[in-house]
C-alpha cells in the first residue's frame, strides 16, 4: 500500500475499518492450483450447493435468456416477482427480488440500520448478520445459544430500546438446528412493532412438509416480518445469485428504495422462475438430500465420529475435541482433495461442516475422514 492509498484507506469509516471479510468455502479451481490436484478429482462439500445442480427445464431457460443478454434485466422482475406473489398469496407489491437473499439481508440493514442501532442475532448463526450490522455501523449482540441452537426467549429478552432488526435463521446454518413453526410465530407475535424480525429461510425447502412454516401469511397481523428465502440452496442456482424478501408492502418498499435498480440479472430472473415452476425437481432433491443425510449419519457412526442432527443439506461434524482444533483434520481432507468448511469463525474449533453431496461424493468424504481419523 502507498502513501496515498493508506491515507484513503483510513478515510472510511471505523465500523467498516473493524469488518473481518466472509471466508467463503474454498473454490475447486483453486484447490487444484494450490495442492496440483485434478479438478474432476475433487470433491467440494462445502458451500450448501445442491450436487444435481438446476434442473434441466431451468437449464433449457437459461440457455433461452442467454440470447437476451444485450438488454438491461426488468427492475421491477414483474415475471418473478408474479410468480412468488401467486405462490404465497401475497401481492407483488410485497416481495423484493435480490442478488442472492444475501442481498435481502443487506437491503434490510441499509434500509433499516443508522449507526448506534442494535441488531439481534444467536451465536452459531449465519456469518452474515453480524457483517451486515457492523457494516452499518450498528452493534450486534449475539445471544448464547442453547443445545447450539436459537434460544429465542433469550433472544426477545435480549431486545433493547436501540433494537432495529432481529435475525432468526430457521434452519440454521452452519448448526442445522431448527425452530417448530408455532415457535417462531409466537416469537414474532412477542416482538415490538417497531423492531424488523428478518426471518432467514434458505433452507425452507429441504425440511419436511410438516416442518416447514407458512410463514408468509403472518406477516398479514405482523407487518414487521421479513421472510427472506432463496433460489442459492434447493434450487441449485447459487452461481446465478437471485433470492427474494417477502414483507408487508411499506417494508417492501423500503428495501426497493436502497436496492440496485438491476440488482438481479435477466438469465437469474429466467432460470428462478422456471425453477420454481418445476416442483418435482426440488421435492425430489429434497428427498435425496433425506437419504443422503442417512448416509452420512450411518457412516459418522461406523467410524464413531460425532455430528450434530441436521435439518438442512449439511451436517456439522466433531473432529476434534476439547478445542484442540478442527483445522488438521480439514487441511488433511484437502490433501485428498474434499473440502469441506471450517467453522472456527462461528465459536465451533472442533467441528467441520459438510454439505450432503452426491451419494458417491459422501462416500469419499467418509473413506477420507476415516483415513485421516485413523478409524
Ligand atoms: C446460503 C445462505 C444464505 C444466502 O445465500 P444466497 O446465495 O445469498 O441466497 C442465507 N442464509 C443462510 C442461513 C444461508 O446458509
Amino acid at each position: 500500500m502507498n502513501a496515498n492509498a493508506s491515507t484513503v484507506s483510513a478515510l472510511s469509516p471505523e465500523y467498516v475499518r473493524r469488518i473481518s471479510p466472509y471466508v467463503p468455502g474454498k473454490p475447486i479451481e483453486e484447490l487444484a492450483r494450490e495442492y496440483g490436484l485434478v479438478e474432476s478429482q475433487i470433491v467440494k462439500l462445502a458451500s450448501n450447493e445442491n450436487p444435481r445442480g438446476p434442473s434441466p427445464k431451468v437449464r433449457a431457460a437459461i440457455a433461452a435468456a442467454a440470447a437476451g443478454v444485450t438488454r438491461y434485466p426488468d427492475g421491477n422482475g414483474f415475471a418473478l416477482k408474479q410468480a412468488l406473489a401467486a405462490r404465497f398469496g401475497v401481492g407483488l407489491d410485497q416481495i423484493v427480488l435480490g442478488n442472492g437473499s444475501n442481498d435481502i439481508l443487506e437491503l434490510a440493514t441499509q434500509a433499516f440500520l443508522r449507526p448506534g442501532d442494535d441488531t439481534v442475532y444467536a451465536q452459531h448463526a449465519f456469518a452474515v448478520y453480524p457483517l451486515a450490522t457492523q457494516a452499518r455501523g450498528a452493534r450486534g449482540i449475539e445471544v448464547r445459544a442453547r443445545d447450539l441452537g436459537h434460544d429465542l426467549a433469550a433472544m426477545r429478552a435480549a431486545l433493547t430500546p436501540q433494537t432495529r432488526i432481529v435475525f432468526i435463521a430457521n434452519p440454521n446454518n452452519p448448526t442445522g438446528t431448527w425452530l417448530p413453526p408455532a415457535e417462531v410465530q409466537a416469537f414474532v407475535a412477542s416482538i415490538p412493532a417497531g423492531v424488523l424480525v428478518v426471518l432467514d429461510e434458505a433452507y425452507n425447502e429441504y425440511l419436511q412438509a410438516d416442518e416447514q412454516a407458512d410463514s408468509a401469511s403472518w406477516i398479514a397481523a405482523h407487518p414487521n416480518l421479513l421472510v427472506s428465502r432463496t433460489f442459492s440452496k434447493a434450487y441449485g442456482l447459487a452461481g446465478l445469485r437471485v433470492g427474494y424478501g417477502i414483507a408487508d408492502a411499506g417494508v417492501a418498499d423500503m428495501l426497493n428504495r436502497v436496492r440496485q435498480p438491476f440488482n438481479v440479472n435477466s438469465i437469474a430472473q429466467a432460470a428462478a422462475l422456471a425453477a420454481l415452476a418445476d416442483e418435482a425437481y426440488v421435492a425430489e432433491s429434497a428427498r435425496l438430500n433425506s437419504e443422503g443425510l442417512v448416509q452420512l449419519m450411518t457412516g459418522l457412526d461406523a467410524i464413531g465420529v460425532a455430528y450434530l442432527p441436521s435439518h438442512g443439506n449439511f451436517l456439522m461434524v466433531r473432529v476434534a475435541d476439547a478445542g484442540k482444533g478442527a483445522a488438521p483434520v480439514y487441511e488433511a481432507l484437502l490433501r485428498s482433495g474434499v473440502i469441506v468448511r471450517p467453522v472456527a469463525n462461528y465459536g465451533l474449533p472442533d467441528w467441520i461442516r459438510v454439505t450432503v453431496g452426491l451419494p458417491e461424493e459422501n462416500a469419499r468424504f467418509l473413506s477420507a475422514l476415516g483415513a485421516v481419523l485413523g478409524r
